[in-house]
């Protein structure tokens, strides 16, 4: 039976080294500010910023809510965007996604200044991962908010799942890690990442033929598709470690991953839960670079 990585306890220590920062801000008199911008009434969205404002409360982040209605023009979000970048109070912006179809995300997240891209998915730090110019962030623990300044942050989510495969002592270089999903928030980002701690990465997608030959060889199986049950146990091999990033909200509430937690659970050595696995340190990662974004300014 696999041991369980627990998400939520290495969110808390996170949150524990975030709040201290925090307060060593608080005493040079900046209080660190993160906005939140919510466009629509998307259930995932809501539940998601309703966990960052506990995040933010109990760590002491102010944060500024911009919600819009559904019917809100790019015009009215570029604006809030530049008002953000302009407003010493706030040292990152998160964009809830999906934004409504007319509207181009693209042009949103980089209309984010670089040094208040705390979610890390705009072209410029996206761009500086692949060209390696960042990578010093994924590879020592010590950061240097100076570096971040210049660099770029790196994506919460798959950020996190390096974090906590790292917590765990997962060994990464050499193993073969493959990875279902290449979205620009998650598969993408992280297979890179896991590219540069050495590990053979192989990226599956909705159009990868025979999936299951391809997780059957992995050493380290990360799954972000939202798909519910993608993963069954016939399709892992003994011993394999497996993060679960979906979360997919079944129709009851539930909230369960991709990976059919029972059967894979019995051949894998350490596998993440949904809840309490990737979720919270996704949210643990985006207050510690708005941090690191405040410490930049000083
Ligand atoms: P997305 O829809 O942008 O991308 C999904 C990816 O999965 C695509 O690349 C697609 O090709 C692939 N895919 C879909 N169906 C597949 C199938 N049957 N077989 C193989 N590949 C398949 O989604 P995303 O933003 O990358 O998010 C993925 C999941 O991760 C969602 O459930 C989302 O809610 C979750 N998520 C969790 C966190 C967290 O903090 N835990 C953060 C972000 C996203």
């Amino acid at each position: 039976m696999a041991k369980i990585m627990e998400g939520k306890r290495l969110a808390e220590e996170i949150k524990s080294n975030v709040k201290q920062k925090v307060e060593m801000l608080d005493g040079m008199g900046i209080d660190v500010g993160l906005a939140l911008m919510l466009v629509g009434d998307n259930l995932s969205s809501k539940q998601y910023l309703s966990a960052i404002l506990k995040a933010c409360k109990s760590t002491g982040i102010t944060p500024y809510e911009y919600r819009f209605p559904e019917s809100v023009s790019m015009n009215e979000l570029l604006n809030s965007v530049h008002a953000i970048n302009n407003d010493e109070r706030i040292h990152g912006l998160l964009v809830f996604f999906p934004l409504p179809r007319r509207i181009n995300s693209r042009k949103i997240v980089n209309s984010i200044l670089p040094e208040k891209d705390v979610d890390g998915l705009g072209s410029i730090p996206i761009g500086k991962f692949a060209a390696e110019e960042s990578t010093l962030q994924l590879c020592s623990k010590q950061y240097d908010p100076a570096i971040t300044q210049h660099l770029g942050f790196l994506p919460c989510t798959p950020f996190g799942v390096i974090r906590l495969l790292e917590y765990y002592n997962v060994e990464i270089k050499g193993k073969h890690a493959v990875v279902i999903g290449k979205s620009l928030a998650v598969g993408k980002p992280l297979s890179l990442m896991l590219l540069t701690k050495e590990a053979t990465v192989t990226v599956c997608h909705r159009e990868t033929k025979n999936l299951a030959e391809m997780t059957r060889q992995a050493d380290i199986l990360c799954v972000a598709a939202g798909r519910p049950n993608l993963i069954t146990g016939d399709m892992v091999k003994d011993g394999v470690v497996v993060v679960d990033i979906g979360i997919n909200v079944l129709e009851n509430s539930r909230v369960v991953g991709d990976i059919d937690f029972d059967s894979v659970s019995k051949k894998a050595s350490l596998i993440t839960p949904v809840p309490g696995g990737v979720g919270p340190v996704t949210i643990a990662m985006l207050l510690e670079n708005t941090v690191k974004s405040a410490k930049a300014r000083i």
